[in-house]
């Protein structure tokens, strides 16, 4: 279902400054090409509060750790309910800011859950393994990943951001759901997430 956040002039002109500044890249359109798919838990119980997190174009004052590089509001492409119905928040080949250093190229699905009392539901897994195959016939894909595995591509060319000191730490959507996901898709061929920073 279509159910979009506020994409008006200013988070246009947010979203162009985040591409400039933090990759270098000037376009007149905030536009991707995905060649990857990011898989994300909100760690927000509901799905009203987690839409309320990425509607206004702004990053809320609650974000003071990742404002600092932009106050272009976090976001993804899709949300899955805890009934595994899937939302569309916005384009697919519209930039969200959701994974540092990939945005640029990365479509992010974001599950509603993940507390300790939320757990990922097994209606939600059904929707990532939908969506991933929806995705991946639809654009050229090359990468399946968890938001907790995005530093592995820090060495790789897909990798853009320039603030080396620009990274957080993440453990979404744990590496049982990801192995899950994966094991469902073996067949669409992704290629094997890079090895790990430093490594
Ligand atoms: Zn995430």
């Amino acid at each position: 279902m279509d159910k979009p956040i506020i994409f008006d002039q200013e988070r246009k002109e947010l979203t162009l400054e985040y591409m400039r500044d933090h990759y270098g890249i000037i376009q007149e359109s905030p536009t991707i090409v995905p060649k990857m798919i990011v898989l994300h838990w909100t760690v927000i119980p509901t799905f009203e509060k987690s839409f309320e997190a990425f509607e206004n174009p702004k990053l809320p004052n609650s974000r003071p750790e990742i404002a600092a590089a932009s106050s272009l509001n976090v976001s993804s492409q899709f949300l899955v309910d805890r009934d595994g119905t899937i939302y569309r928040l916005m384009p697919e080949t519209t930039m969200a800011r959701h994974v540092i250093g990939l945005n640029h190229c990365a479509i992010g699905v974001e599950n509603v859950g993940g507390t300790a009392d939320t757990p990922l539901t097994k209606a939600q897994l059904k929707s990532n393994i939908w969506l991933v195959k929806y995705l991946k016939a639809k654009y050229n894909i090359d990468y399946l990943l968890g938001h907790y595995e995005y530093t592995d591509f820090v060495d790789t060319d897909l990798w853009k951001e320039k603030d080396d000191g620009y990274r957080t730490k993440k453990s979404d959507p744990g590496p049982k759901f990801m192995a899950k996901v994966r094991k469902a898709t073996k067949k669409l061929g992704f290629k094997p997430v890079p090895a790990p920073e430093g490594k």
